[in-house]
């Protein structure tokens, strides 16, 4: 009967032996959890439920003006967004629910959850162009809207704020070298680093989306319907619904030093913005600068935050250029199986072969969390990336110094990297390698 219901196809049948009956186990677990659900509530059409659910008004500077984000799934009738919470990790919460693990209808208990800081609000939050890619009033949710949460509203913040120390290897170094000082306020003993760290999670405005990357909205939802397998179709048949919460990896900011300083024009800012790399950030791969620069991007927030000032490193989950790591781990053997070896002058060629792009990373978006953070003017800015410096400075925010990597924290087999880089125009504090230079800095062989 079960086979029948599934319209399986005949290799299914029960000559398969013990297959089929795990199959057939699967298949009835499934088809419990099925009948617990009356019925799909399908949203793609406005109208399509009984009430109409609270709008969204981005841009106001009252958060009751402008309106929560409901993403739950909790009750459809109050959504008033497309896709739902928690990035790419709303894809373990299907599992979840599917396998029994977790109820479909639980509603976060949030008490003692609210910001350890308060950031904000900045001007920054009124202006519906300055930020599109996150909600300004994601981490005062729980205050902001309490009469709507006390009404039955399931509105979960998507920003967090705590405080924590961090510890890496290399910062004992720099104390034992005497880059760095250890004042128990900043810097414990032993190297530990007292952080705020601001967990984001991305919310996008769509319209502002459109226009920062220069395209007609009902283009971008095209293209984001397609290119996610129509994972969502309000994407092209809800209009009325501008906000959507994409399945993608969020924001992490580690803040050093006194909150207050980001905004006051007499104390100095040091920003990192760091696109994640795990090989090189966790596992100390040496075929890219990546940890080495995010650690003395930190070194130098450090130095800014005693100086009395701040520092931030914001770390993006934009793995391989937003790429991915197979795509990337894919272009390292083709770099390192190239004719003449990995080479400078072919750095960028070889990943534009295997994923199309040079980078997928869409600085345009990455200032809006700067935004977010009241940031005006940054006095020393870690990083040689034109992309990074370009956007930042055309978003609005003033950057007085740029810091490159110093020559002795590049890893020996970076240095094909290093010089591609500077020679497509990064930011050096030298001068950048020539075509002839180029052709002769290689890499490791790949097994080696
Ligand atoms: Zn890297």
């Amino acid at each position: 009967m079960i086979r029948a219901y599934f319209n399986l196809p005949n290799w299914f049948s029960p000559k398969f032996g013990k297959y089929s009956w795990i199959l057939q186990g699967v298949i009835m677990q499934n088809s419990k959890i099925v009948s617990k659900q009356k019925h799909i509530v399908l949203t793609s059409h406005p109208g399509g439920l009984a009430s109409k659910p609270l709008s969204v008004h981005w841009g106001e500077s009252e958060p009751s003006k402008r309106g929560p984000i409901i993403g739950t799934l909790t009750n459809p009738a109050h959504r008033n967004v497309i896709g739902t919470h928690s990035g790419s990790y709303s894809v373990y919460r299907a599992l979840a629910v599917a396998s029994g693990a977790l109820q479909a209808s639980h509603r976060a208990d949030l008490t003692n959850t609210s910001p350890v800081v308060a950031i904000g609000p900045h001007p920054s939050w009124a202006d519906a162009n300055k930020i599109v890619a996150l909600d300004p009033f994601g981490a005062m949710v729980g205050e902001a809207y309490a009469d709507l949460y006390k009404q039955g509203y399931d509105i979960r913040p998507t920003i967090a704020i705590t405080q924590a120390h961090i510890n890496m290897p290399e910062l004992q170094d720099a104390i034992a070298k005497g880059r760095l000082l250890v004042d128990g306020r900043i810097v414990k003993s032993g190297g530990s680093l007292v952080v705020t760290k601001i967990a984001i999670d991305p919310v996008w405005y769509l319209p502002g989306l459109a226009k920062r990357l220069k395209v007609g909205e009902s283009d971008l939802r095209r293209a984001l319907f397609q290119q996610t397998g129509g994972m969502y179709p309000e994407l092209v048949t809800r209009p009325d619904l501008q906000v959507f919460l994409p399945p993608i990896g969020g924001i992490t900011v580690y803040l050093l030093g006194d909150v207050a300083a980001i905004t006051e024009p007499n104390r100095k800012l040091a920003v990192r913005v760091h696109d994640e790399c795990n090989g090189s950030d966790v596992f100390g791969s040496d075929i890219c600068t990546c940890r080495p620069y995010l650690v003395h991007g930190l070194e130098v927030c450090v130095q800014t935050a005693q100086e009395g000032g701040a520092g931030i490193l914001v770390y993006f989950r934009k793995e391989g250029r937003a790429l991915g790591e197979v795509t990337k781990f894919l272009v390292y053997n083709a770099r390192k199986r190239q004719e003449g070896g990995d080479r400078a002058d072919a750095y960028f060629s070889r990943t534009e072969c295997v994923a199309g792009v040079q980078d997928m990373r869409f600085q345009e978006l990455m200032p809006d969390v700067l935004h977010w953070l009241g940031i005006t003017q940054i006095d020393r800015f870690v990083s040689m990336s034109d992309m990074k410096y370009n956007a930042i400075v055309n978003s609005g925010i003033k950057v007085i110094n740029r810091i490159a990597i110093p020559e002795e924290l590049i890893p020996a087999d970076a240095q094909v990297e290093i010089a591609a880089k500077q020679a497509a125009g990064y930011y050096t504090e030298g001068s950048a390698p020539d075509a002839v230079t180029l052709t002769q800095i290689k890499g490791r062989n790949l097994v080696s």
